[in-house]
């Protein structure tokens, strides 16, 4: 039997149950659902990806290590066998806690308990200018356009005769030395340091240049002063 207004607009079967509405299919949504497998409660996540993303690996989908399919998980396969739980596809715009709702793109939900699992976004720190000329990297469409944004500039420095547009276009800057940055950055400078002269045989290795901009001296960077030079 399907679950009609008043609790919810969006299609979901009808229970007695306590309804806990999850918002989000990251590793806080995830585990918190595993915890209340079986139990007395019916379970509804709504995330607006059908797809977990495993972000520790983002780095590598961005310099064409892995591929995408590596590092995602269909939310539908991860809750095989979970007769509590239902999921839609959907993009949480609002919560109403007077009336216990939760608006989104596909209708709203009713709650007995809200449980916002929605992750975090990148903070510019108020930079105007360094959000509108780069891309973050929370997610897997971010990690494709930094590919795809190395790569084309990659094969256009191929082309270009210019030393002053060559140089342009196989130089790096990365914002944040925090761990994803310093990943990132160590990557790209595998990828010089091994496949730059194979792949693309035109570019000279010390063409490509990768800034890593940090403003504080981490402990980490402080104990490995090591590993920093030999990004270079
Ligand atoms: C590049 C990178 C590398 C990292 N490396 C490490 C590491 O090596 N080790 C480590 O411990 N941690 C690492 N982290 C941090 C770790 O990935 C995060 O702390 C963790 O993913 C946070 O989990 P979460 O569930 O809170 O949010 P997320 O994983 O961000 O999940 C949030 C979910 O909410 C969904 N969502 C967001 N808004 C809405 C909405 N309005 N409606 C519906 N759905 C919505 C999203 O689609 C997403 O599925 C890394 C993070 C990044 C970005």
């Amino acid at each position: 039997m399907l679950d009609q207004c008043p609790h919810s607009t969006v299609c979901l079967p009808a229970t007695r149950m306590p309804r806990i509405v999850v918002v989000g299919a990251g590793f806080a949504g995830l585990n918190l659902i595993k915890k209340l497998r079986n139990k007395p409660v019916q379970v509804v996540l709504l995330d607006k990806n059908n797809f977990h993303q495993f972000q520790p690996l983002l780095y590598q989908v961005a310099i064409a290590g892995l591929e995408p399919d590596s590092i995602v998980s269909p939310v539908r396969k991860l809750f095989q066998g979970y007769k509590n739980l239902v999921y839609r596809m959907a993009e949480v715009v609002r919560v109403e806690p007077e009336t216990n709702r939760v608006f989104t793109d596909i209708g709203w939900v009713r709650y007995d308990y809200l449980v916002l699992a929605t992750g975090s976004r990148t903070n510019y720190y108020g930079l105007q200018d360094l959000e509108r000329n780069s891309v973050g990297l929370k997610g897997i469409r971010d990690a494709l356009d930094i590919r795809s944004w190395i790569l084309q500039n990659l094969e256009e420095a191929t082309i270009t005769c210019g030393p002053k547009e060559k140089d342009a276009l196989t130089n790096f800057v990365i914002v944040g030395g925090g761990p994803a940055g310093v990943e990132l950055a160590g990557a790209l400078a595998e990828f010089r340091r091994y496949l730059l002269n194979k792949d693309y045989p035109e570019i000279a290795t010390e063409w490509m240049k990768i800034y890593l901009v940090e403003a504080v001296l981490t402990a980490c960077c402080r104990r490995c002063p090591k590993r920093l030079r030999s990004m270079r």
